[in-house]
């Protein structure tokens, strides 16, 4: 790795990963409760992806898989693509993203808005899948390609066992705490598995619940099953790096739901996040049903609510009587360990 290349690397990492983390204080089904969340947004391009893009770029510079010429090749449901976009014009590196074609018209804008090309795949094309074997099929091709691979490869999980979950440590830990349970909505896995092998490293006995939208669940069946408003989760397969035998059981919230969770956040908090994260709120409050109302559970918002303007985000729903949502009261949120 050159001098100039090296200077960027430290330059992005002050601009990636040392995130908030926040204090949800609420009132779930009459009792109090609390929900540490990292606030992803706040990063380079706005999302947790910031830090698994710049984590993946370094390691293929220093290993020598990548270098000025590579060209950046990534399936991705959108975050993914806007942060290597982001850090790929930031390195110098030409940027090309295979998307499936009905995600949110800002992720496709984003991508562009940072000089990326955009190849959109239908479902006809095999969506998810097909997609990743385009970019397969491209590396074989061209060996400038330079493929991050986020679904199998573990320096996805490494980027969050070494920055996000060794942050909430620090961040728990000025509080006197410890983590107890991770909860995260899974897209290629990373991010739950990474946090939550951190995490362990302090309590051996920390919960590791992987999330999945109630209305296609693909971790508990194996495979896809119907639709749901999730983006950037739940991509219609398992993923490689995803292991749930060293997870604790799965946590299934509805997508209408988590909507509302996200809606509520931004207008009653001011924290105006992702569909992920109302889902990942509630699959906390979930978790604590399942180990204790006290115990010390944490998330992460993802990204912010602006990627979701075009889709139901914006919409109005009933409030049900099965949604968790209808037992919540968001009394306030505190940042920790600042
Ligand atoms: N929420 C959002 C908004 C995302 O973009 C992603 C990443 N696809 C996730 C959650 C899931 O993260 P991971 O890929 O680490 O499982």
């Amino acid at each position: 790795m050159n001098e100039i290349i090296r200077k960027k690397f430290t330059e992005l990492e002050r601009l990636v990963g040392n995130t908030p983390l926040l204090a949800i204080d609420c009132e779930y089904k009459g009792e109090k409760r609390t929900v540490y969340a990292k606030f992803e947004a706040l990063q380079l391009s706005g999302s947790i992806k910031d830090r698994v893009a710049l984590y993946i770029m370094r390691r293929a510079y220093e290993s020598g898989a990548a270098d000025e010429n590579s060209v950046i090749v990534e399936a991705t449901s959108g975050n993914t693509g806007i942060s290597f976009s982001a850090v790929g014009a930031y390195l110098g590196n030409h940027v090309r993203i295979f998307m499936p074609d009905w995600m949110s018209i800002e992720r496709v804008n984003l991508i562009k808005s940072y000089g990326a090309e955009i190849c959109p795949v239908s479902r006809e094309q095999g969506g998810f899948l097909g997609s990743i074997a385009m970019t397969e099929q491209l590396a074989n091709d061209d060996p400038k390609v330079f493929l991050p691979g986020q679904f199998s490869n573990e320096d996805n999980c490494t980027a969050h066992y070494e920055t996000t979950g060794a942050e909430i440590i620090v961040q728990l830990g000025k509080l006197g705490l410890t983590a107890d349970a991770v909860v995260a909505g899974v897209g290629t896995g990373g991010t739950i598995m990474g946090i939550g092998r951190r995490l362990r490293t302090v309590n051996p006995d920390c919960k590791l619940f992987p999330l999945e939208p109630l209305n296609s669940p693909t971790l508990s069946t194996g495979y896809k099953v119907g639709s749901h408003r999730i983006q950037g989760i739940s991509d219609e397969f398992i993923p490689q790096i995803m292991k749930l035998d060293e997870c604790d059981g799965v946590v299934s919230i509805d997508d209408i739901d988590s909507i509302i969770a996200a809606q509520r956040l931004s207008r009653e908090l001011g924290i105006g996040v992702g569909i992920s994260s109302g889902a990942n709120l509630l699959g906390a409050l979930e978790a604590g049903d399942r180990i204790g109302g006290d115990k010390t559970i944490v998330t992460v918002f993802a990204d912010d609510n602006k990627k979701y303007l075009s889709t139901d985000y914006c919409s109005e729903f009933e409030v049900r009587e099965e949604y968790m949502t209808r037992h919540l009261k968001l009394l306030g949120v505190r940042t920790v360990g600042m």
